[in-house]
């Protein structure tokens, strides 16, 4: 009916009273009133579209209207039509993720003439469009990124499709486009009269794999968003808390921690950020929302259950929605474990990869487990390079730096080029090595579940002895920044990943660290750390210290200073001769 050209007709009779206002005609002398008839003629559809757009446009010039407050620039790009954040609901609309760091307008991808829609609302040929546009120029802005084509034949006119709408190209309901030149000369029935897209529509990618390569890299730059909800850390579970740390649909990792974008609770129809964390109460998950709200005093909200959390704030959110009379919120099938974010497909695929999940003996695998998956499941919570206990209890704190006694073993290696056991047998010099060991250790290791411990790198190729696989790379910094840094991430709760150069230096891989800190500790390890001086920088290259074949896992010696015995760290590299502790 909306895109119906048809005129439609409306009728009303006009009171006496009106028409005492028009000038009385002679003819009409002696008739003391006559019901004049007046048609007003409306015309809907086509225009519609236009009017919106006028308005909006008359807003911004005039700019008496009230605006929200202006959000922080979203930097995302269209890698369709280049332009920055969001687009208009009836124009390109929201931005659609296709990878780490890509986006795509919903209509720059759905109007590209080879991508089409399954039942299900995902985009097809998204890639296949993306690859032409790279090489097509826009007909209005001359631009690349062109993928919307003009459907007359052979027509070569190729647009962006906000420049398709700027340079008023006539679109169908078919989800075609006809150009400026080739467009239809009077109105057409199948014409569309708004782009908005108010269904569910995806771009069908590898969850789980970008997930992985987001926490890989480590850089805490990336997060990925699902729906209404912002995911920020894995967390993990000791084998003593498996018991505890589970219902029958969810894990509950320790240090958990997502966004949930949610209605508030004191403002009508805005939306505010819930901060929710899992942690450690007595034996038992704590389950905690921080509501973040502009201008506002943050809430803190705890309970045992996140249930308990979010029932209290959906039935508050339903009573700001009835004191304001506004419509009811469907909320009887409301799940806290949802709006916690632990029942999300890629959020499950991880958690249940979690080591030891096994032992979670209520919870209903829905993925199944997954022996050696490609994940960095273990981000050591307590700290400490790569040693993190595996029983709470055997371990008070975590091993940290120590300044005063440097171990030996690495000093040893800092010596440089000449004195290193290893240089005497490399065919190639050192820096030639080194050089091709930076553009291709990609091709040296994979990252996988750790038979030892959390993650583990592995050899992704046979390497022969003393092959340089991969640099330890980090910021490196003077002990005095060490230990101070090491105190905050301990608070933070982050992993800790430090590797000592010298009695001075320490390189720091905890924020902004390579796959090498995934590198485990064994008691009969298969590589050396070694510390090697290139441009008079000093260098940490893993280096093997014996034939490794495909598929085995590096390991090396952390070589640890002692510990008294309440800061031991439990070993289980499970080689024949293992220490039974790493200091
Ligand atoms: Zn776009
Ligand atoms: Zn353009
Ligand atoms: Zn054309
Ligand atoms: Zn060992």
């Amino acid at each position: 009916m909306e895109s119906s050209p048809k005129a439609v007709r409306q009728q009303r009779p006009l009171s006496p009273d009106e028409e005492m206002v028009h000038p009385k005609l002679k003819r009409w002398k002696g008739i003391r009133w006559k019901r004049l008839q007046i048609v007003l003629s409306i015309r809907k559809g086509g225009s519609k579209k236009e009017s919106s757009r006028e308005v909006s446009e008359l807003m911004e010039r005039l700019r008496i209207t009230l605006r929200p407050e202006r959000l922080p620039r979203d930097k995302r790009k269209c890698c369709f039509c280049h332009e920055e954040g969001d687009g208009a609901t009836d124009g390109p609309a929201r931005l659609l993720n296709i990878d780490v760091d890509l986006w795509v307008h919903l209509n720059c991808a759905l109007w590209s003439t080879e991508v089409y829609e399954t039942q299900g609302g995902a985009l097809i040929n998204v890639e296949v469009a993306l690859r032409r546009g790279l090489r097509t120029l826009c007909a209005y802005c001359q631009k690349t990124g062109a993928t919307n084509s003009c459907n007359r034949l052979r027509c070569p006119n190729v647009y962006h499709f906000a420049c398709a709408i700027r340079a008023r190209c006539m679109f169908f309901k078919d989800k075609t486009m006809l150009c400026t030149q080739h467009k239809l000369k009077g109105p057409s029935e199948d014409e569309l009269s708004t782009f908005a897209v108010l269904r569910r529509v995806y771009i069908e990618r590898d969850e789980v794999k970008q997930i992985a390569s987001i926490l890989q890299r480590g850089d805490r730059i990336h997060l990925f968003r699902v729906g209404g909800l912002i995911f920020h850390a894995v967390g993990q579970l000791l084998p003593s808390q498996m018991a505890n740390f589970h219902s029958a649909t969810a894990i509950f990792p320790v240090g958990y921690e997502a966004t949930r974008i949610y209605w508030s609770t004191r403002v009508p129809n805005k939306r505010c950020r819930y901060r929710c964390r899992i942690s450690e109460d007595e034996g038992h998950p704590l389950f905690e929302v921080r509501v973040l709200e502009h201008g506002m005093e943050d809430l803190h909200y705890r309970d045992a259950s996140p249930d308990g959390i979010w029932d209290r704030i959906v039935q508050q959110v339903a009573k700001l929605r009835s004191d304001s009379s506004m419509l009811k919120l469907f909320t009887e099938n409301l799940k806290g474990e949802e709006m916690f974010g632990l029942t999300i497909h890629a959020v499950m695929r991880i958690t249940e990869s979690l080591p030891g999940v096994e032992n979670c003996q209520n919870y209903q695998f829905r993925y199944g487990r997954h022996p050696l998956m490609e994940l960095p499941l273990m981000i050591n919570p307590t700290g400490c390079a790569r040693s993190e206990p595996k029983v709470s209890t055997q371990c008070k704190r975590p091993h940290t730096l120590n300044s005063t006694s440097v171990s030996k073993a690495y000093q040893s290696t800092f010596t440089g080029e000449l004195n290193t056991p290893y240089s005497k047998q490399f065919v190639h010099s050192k820096s030639s090595q080194y050089r091709r060991l930076k553009t291709e250790w990609k091709n040296n290791v994979y990252l996988a579940r750790s038979r030892i411990q959390g993650l583990g790198l592995y050899a992704a190729k046979d390497l022969e002895k003393h092959t340089m696989v991969i640099e330890y790379i980090g910021t490196v910094i003077r002990n005095e920044v060490a230990n101070r840094r090491e105190k905050i991430y301990e608070s933070q709760n982050r992993g800790i990943y430090m590797f000592r150069i010298n009695n001075e230096q320490v390189i720091d891989a905890t924020l902004t660290g390579g796959p090498a800190r995934y590198v485990n500790h064994s008691c009969a390890p298969n590589c050396v750390a070694e510390v090697v001086t290139f441009d008079k920088e000093d260098k940490i290259i893993i280096i093997s210290s014996r034939r490794i074949p495909k598929g085995e896992e590096l390991t090396y010696d952390y070589q640890f200073d002692f510990e008294d015995d309440q800061h031991k760290i439990p070993c289980h590299c499970g080689a024949w001769n293992c220490r039974k502790w790493m200091n």
